[in-house]
């Protein structure tokens, strides 16, 4: 089928470039209530956006994200910032940040196993929701992405290059990213369920700023991909979703840089993520230090992850060692700068040789000052 035939094929688009968009402005980053260290469900109050009446309008919503990263522009062959963004978002996608809005109907997302696609032609600039919109419609229409009606899932995430404006519509907001929605009707098939096409558009800025568009844009696009889904009827049209309600509002963990989302279950702004912990331990708490008999009273050291980077804490062995079961990275750093982790091991002392006894060591390397019996005492 030539392309001017797959063209005929539409009889009507209606496009919605700014279902939602994320309002450009300053990003603060949270310091939150509480912090734990697995699952992080931080709770601001009051919310950057004051009306939090969110309805659901009963339109359609996004059961299960399927992302497609779309690098537009020839300056991404070479920009180093592409693999970091696809880092961020396979780390955003496999979070609970996403299975949280099982609250809203939306449960999960994951990232297209097709990978991401390099568009070299170059948008104008600077470019309007309507040139992303009509780009999309270029890739439904080459069948570089399937037809909305073969994969309602699917979301692409246009990645704008870098030097490139945005261009707001009369009267309208600079704007980080939108989401945006086209209503497609089948001239073929007569089709009465006709499916939109869905999609999300990020500003070229920092890799982090970047990340918080996409975090704003996916929450919002999968529970309101169409303007009539989870959506605060009082508040200014286009900055009504989930996202809106905590504009700006971010986090930095694990090098990632998260957008907080309304919870109506909490009631409060969250950011719910693994954080892996990061514990450098710089001193203990050992009597008779050469006497392997005597276990390690307490580990001490500094924070150096998540909303207590560092800050300092105190530990007895086992309560280390249950945060080691759950993945959680202690070390020590010698003096040349080298880091050794620090494991759980086994040994057999007098009264325990059936099961013995679980305890912490620095792994053997050729280094002398990194090992734990090597630390100071703990004050
Ligand atoms: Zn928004």
């Amino acid at each position: 089928m030539t392309k001017a035939q797959q063209q005929r094929r539409r009889l009507n688009v209606r496009h919605q470039p700014l279902v939602g968009f994320h309002p450009a402005g300053p990003e603060t980053q949270a310091r939150p209530h509480a912090f734990s260290d697995f699952e992080l469900v931080t709770q601001t109050s009051p919310p950057v956006f004051g009306n939090t009446a969110l309805v659901d309008q009963g339109g359609p919503r996004i059961d299960f994200a399927d992302i497609r990263l779309i690098f537009w522009g020839s300056a991404w062959a070479s920009d180093p910032n592409r693999s970091a963004i696809m880092n961020a978002v396979a780390s955003v996608a496999g979070s609970p940040y996403a299975t949280k809005l099982a609250q809203y109907g939306c449960r999960g997302m994951s990232v297209d196993g097709r990978g991401p696609l390099l568009i070299t032609s170059n948008p104008p600039n600077p470019f309007t929701g309507q040139n992303v919109g009509d780009f999309i419609l270029s890739l439904l229409d080459n069948e570089t992405l399937p037809e909305p009606d073969e994969d309602f899932r699917l979301v692409p995430v246009v990645l704008m290059p870098s030097g490139f404006q945005y261009q707001p519509p009369a009267g309208g907001q600079a704007a980080f990213g939108a989401h945006g929605s086209i209503e497609w009707d089948d001239f073929e098939l007569g089709d009465v369920d006709n499916s939109n096409a869905h999609y999300v558009w990020i500003l070229n800025r920092s890799v982090s700023g970047m990340t918080s568009t996409f975090c704003h844009e996916m929450v919002e696009i999968v529970t309101d991909p169409e303007g009539n889904g989870w959506r605060v009827p009082t508040a200014p049209n286009g900055q009504d979703e989930i996202g809106d309600i905590c504009n700006n509002l971010t986090l930095t963990s694990g090098g990632v840089n998260y957008h907080y989302y309304w919870s109506a279950q909490d009631n409060a702004c969250v950011l719910p993520i693994n954080q892996t912990g990061q514990y450098q331990v710089t001193c203990i708490n050992k009597p008779f230090r050469k006497d392997a008999f005597h276990p390690l009273g307490f580990l001490g050291g500094v924070h150096r992850s998540g909303p207590l980077n560092g800050q300092g804490f105190k530990l007895t062995q086992k309560e280390a060692i249950a945060l080691i079961d759950k993945g959680e990275n202690f070390f020590v750093i010698g003096s040349e700068g080298h880091r050794a982790p620090v494991n759980v091991l086994l040994h057999f002392p007098p009264g325990h040789e059936v099961f013995g006894t679980r305890y912490l060591a620095t792994g053997a390397d050729q280094w002398k000052d990194d090992n734990l019996l090597s630390l100071p005492e703990c004050p």
